[in-house]
């Protein structure tokens, strides 16, 4: 096939637009895909939570992970920003830098995601940009979100005697990571678990949205369960132990990669878990158990806040476990 009559097959912008991306928009307020902008009426008593995250083929995505996946991670890691902050998402922004190389049929499948997500999780595309690149493919997502007035729970709200909770399992993602790196050949349940893990995190909004008036600090937990906490321990001036035993681990975790010390350190540091870490006064775990229950989302106890700077991880007889690397950074 001539080069030319490729680029004749190939869809321009406005055609991938109107084509991929304007059936995920509303008419009103994003009239179409078919204006410079879109609106968003506003609503009494709340404000809107915003939220923008770009992963990038080769750093947050694998070059042959399916589009679809890749679509529904770009929109549930801004998702779970809103989650920990207790938010009620509505709608996205899409800024889309393809690759040259990457033909229609991936952008066909990547629209697909889109639109799946967009109904489990009650979305509209509002609008965006999409563009060519020589380089690595990059989604960026925008996710707005509404929150009532003034309820917002902060990183800062942490105080000395609070108890530190994690949703759901940590490590898993990391794992899955692990062994799509390692191209493990090994691949039963567990493999597909915690690849699964990996490339499709589970935003925990039900949770968020219950926490609201329970927890003092909240933070979603993308880059690493102990670099995160470090987090809100600088901004509100705590210190944070968290109990290694404690720290929640899966069947297919274990079963992968044991739960001896180097498994736990590797769960507390690898990312990608898109959990909600957050902490609450003793005399709200009853209320947390409930939420826990109403929402049916695992929440565990790992620890607690004192006086003091800095994170720790704790041994069974109260010993520090020395830590490397407390998370993911780009830099
Ligand atoms: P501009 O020339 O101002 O950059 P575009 O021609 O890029 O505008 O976009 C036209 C319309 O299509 C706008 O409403 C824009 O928000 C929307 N749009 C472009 N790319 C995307 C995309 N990847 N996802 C959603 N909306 C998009
Ligand atoms: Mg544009």
């Amino acid at each position: 096939m001539t080069s030319s009559s490729s680029r004749r097959k190939r869809l321009g912008e406005f055609e991938i637009i109107a084509k991929f991306f304007a059936p995920l928009a509303s008419e009103s307020g994003a009239f179409g895909l078919k204006d410079d902008v879109a609106t968003l009426a506003h609503r009494s008593g709340q404000e809107l939570v915003l939220k923008t995250d770009a992963i990038v083929e080769g750093v947050h995505f694998l070059s042959d992970d399916p589009a679809d996946l890749v679509a529904r991670k770009a929109l549930r890691v801004n998702l779970s920003d809103l989650a920990a902050k207790g938010a009620e998402p509505v709608g996205y922004l899409l800024s889309l830098s393809i690759n040259a190389k990457t033909g229609t049929p991936w952008i066909k499948r990547f629209a697909q995601g889109l639109a799946h997500d967009q109904k489990t999780f009650g979305l509209s595309l509002l609008g965006g940009d999409t563009t060519a690149t020589p380089g690595p493919t990059t989604v960026s997502v925008t996710a707005i979100g509404w929150s009532p007035l003034g309820a917002l729970p902060r990183r800062s709200g942490a105080k000395p005697g609070d108890l530190v909770f994690v949703s759901g399992r940590i490590g898993d993602a990391g794992a899955g990571l692990a062994l799509l790196q390692e191209k493990s050949r090994a691949k039963g349940k567990s493999y597909t678990t915690l690849v699964s893990r990996y490339r499709l995190p589970e935003p925990r909004l039900a949770l968020g949205r219950a926490l609201r008036g329970i927890a003092h600090a909240t933070i979603d937990v993308s880059d690493g369960l102990l670099a995160d906490l470090g987090h809100i321990a600088e901004t509100s001036k705590v210190r944070i132990a968290i109990k290694a035993d404690a720290i929640p681990l899966s069947a297919a975790f274990v079963d992968k990669l044991g739960k001896k010390r180097r498994a736990i350190v590797h769960a507390a540091t690898a990312g990608d878990d898109y959990e909600i870490a957050f902490t609450a006064p003793p005399s709200a775990r009853d209320a947390l158990k409930r939420a826990a229950a109403q929402t049916g989302t695992p929440v565990t106890e790992i620890g607690r806040v004192e006086g003091g700077k800095g994170v720790v991880l704790l041994d069974a007889s109260g010993k520090r476990i020395p830590v490397k690397r407390a998370g993911y950074t780009h830099f």
